[in-house]
Formats: structure tokens, C-alpha cells, sequence
């Protein structure tokens, strides 16, 4: 039987990417998103062309029990979930005096809460079959600090604590949980930078370029593999060496 992977921000971006790699390996894919229906689709029907089958859910990952819902909605689909992929994200520039309240607390709740709210709702099937994978996607800037994006890097940061935390507790039921915190990515989240940042970006890397999807997909795809049976607890961060 075909496995099934739920990616959360699977629309588009690393997300896409992600789906598209879990489905050239014969994955079932349940594809999460929050709001771009015609690029969900778009994903679906790529995800499709590989014989394997996929269906979009639109859930704001924020909400607790709109994720029980889709949870419950997709393992009725697909017979079960073997992987869960926490990537759904939003970014946010600001300076920390500026961001407000609400924005904070909409930072933490579709990154960290987001994370927490999938991973609640997964482990239960898991726990009960001794097995199963979760990768969270955390950033570089969750690991370092990132000038104003207090809020993002304290989501990220706080999901390479729940990583850690949760593999130690459910690292006994057969479960690995690990991490990735990419680098600079070009995806529509990173649109905003211009030539100039871009190309400063660039120079700092070792690697002299920037990271692409695909870069993050094959480190998520890794760590769900079997190859990666024995890595649980660990923070995988491709980002060109510019953290090291
Ligand atoms: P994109 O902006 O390209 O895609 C974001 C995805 O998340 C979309 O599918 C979007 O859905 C979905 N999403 C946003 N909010 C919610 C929500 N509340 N509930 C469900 N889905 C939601 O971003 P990337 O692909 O670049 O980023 C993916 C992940 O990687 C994020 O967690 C990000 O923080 C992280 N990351 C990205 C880096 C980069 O440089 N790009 C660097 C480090 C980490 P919709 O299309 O419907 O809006």
C-alpha cells in the first residue's frame, strides 16, 4: 500500500516542491493550504501526473479544530497518514517596536500553534502503530536571530524546541521527528528583496547562490526516508553555508 504524506503550505513554494519530490517516490499526497486555491490545484493536478493520489485541503493551521477536522477528513481519504510535513508559513519585515499584538500573536499561531496544532493531531494514529515520520520547517533565522523578524525567528526557534522536545517523548513509540531550517529560499515569500539584497545574500553564501525548493524538498524527503531511520531530534539546515 502507497504511503501517505499531509503537507501543510503545499500550494506553493517549498511546499510544492516537497509534494512533488513525495510523489515522484510513490507517495499519496494530502495537500494542505491556506487560502490559493488555484495554485493548491495547480499543485494537485503536478502531483497527480505521477500516478499517485491527491486531494487539497483547505485549513488555517491556526485553529485547532479546524486541523482536527482536516486530520480526521484526510485519514478517512487516504486510510492513513505515514509523514506529516509542518511547513506552512507566512513572513513578516518589521522592526520590533512596530509590530503590534495581533501580528505577533498571528505569527506564533500559524508557525509554532500551526506546528503544535498538526503534530497533536497526527500522533495519535502514529503512537498507536509505533511509527510514522514528522519533519517541522523551522528557518536559519530560528537558529541565529533575524533583525526584524523578532516574531518569525521566535516561531522558528520555538519549533526547533518542540522538535527536540517532542522526539525524546515520542522517540520511544517508533516516531522520528526532525527538523529543516532552510536559508534564503526563492519562493514568493522572498519577493520582496531586491537585486541588490539578492545579490548580497548570494555573496555571503559560501555556496554562492541562493537556496532553491528543491534544495529544502530533498532534505524534508531524507529525513521521511528510510535511510534516516536513526536521526531523530537533529535540525538539518540547507542554506548555502551561510550558517554554519
Ligand atoms: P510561500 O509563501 O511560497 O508559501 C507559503 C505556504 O504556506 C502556502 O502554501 C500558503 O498557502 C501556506 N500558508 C500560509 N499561511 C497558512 C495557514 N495559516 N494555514 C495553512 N497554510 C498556510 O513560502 P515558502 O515556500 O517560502 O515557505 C514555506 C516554509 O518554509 C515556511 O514555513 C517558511 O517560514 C519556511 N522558510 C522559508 C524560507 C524562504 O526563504 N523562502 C527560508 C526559511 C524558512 P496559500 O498559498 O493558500 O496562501
Amino acid at each position: 500500500m502507497a504511503k501517505t504524506v499531509l503537507i501543510t503550505g503545499a500550494s506553493r513554494g517549498i511546499g510544492r516542491s516537497t509534494a512533488i519530490s513525495f510523489a515522484s517516490k510513490g507517495y499519496q499526497v494530502a495537500l494542505n493550504y491556506y487560502a490559493d486555491t488555484d495554485s493548491a490545484e495547480k499543485t494537485a493536478e503536478i502531483v497527480r501526473s505521477f500516478g499517485v493520489f491527491a486531494q487539497t485541503f483547505r485549513t488555517d493551521v491556526s485553529h485547532a479544530d479546524a486541523v482536527d477536522q482536516m486530520v480526521r477528513d484526510v485519514t478517512e481519504l487516504f486510510g492513513r497518514i505515514d509523514v506529516l510535513v509542518c511547513n506552512a508559513g507566512i513572513a513578516q519585515q518589521r522592526l520590533f517596536q512596530d509590530i503590534t499584538e495581533e501580528e505577533w500573536n498571528r505569527m506564533i499561531g500559524v508557525h509554532l500553534s500551526g506546528t503544535f496544532h498538526c503534530c497533536h493531531a497526527v500522533l495519535p494514529q502514529m503512537i498507536h502503530r509505533k511509527e510514522g515520520r514528522i519533519v517541522t520547517v523551522s528557518s536559519m533565522w530560528g537558529i541565529t536571530g533575524g533583525a526584524c523578524e523578532v516574531h518569525y525567528s521566535a516561531a522558528k526557534a520555538g519549533i526547533i524546541g518542540l522538535t527536540k522536545a517532542l522526539a525524546k517523548e515520542v522517540g520511544p513509540s517508533g516516531i522520528t521527528v526532525n527538523c529543516v531550517a532552510p536559508g534564503v529560499i526563492e519562493t514568493d515569500m522572498c519577493a520582496d528583496y531586491d537585486d541588490q539584497t539578492k545579490q548580497a545574500l548570494r555573496e555571503e553564501a559560501p555556496l554562492g547562490r541562493l537556496g532553491t525548493p528543491q534544495d529544502v524538498a530533498d532534505a524534508i524527503c531524507f529525513l521521511a526516508s528510510e535511510q534516516a531511520g536513526f536521526i531523530t531530534g537533529q535540525v538539518l539546515s540547507p542554506n548555502g553555508g551561510i550558517v554554519i
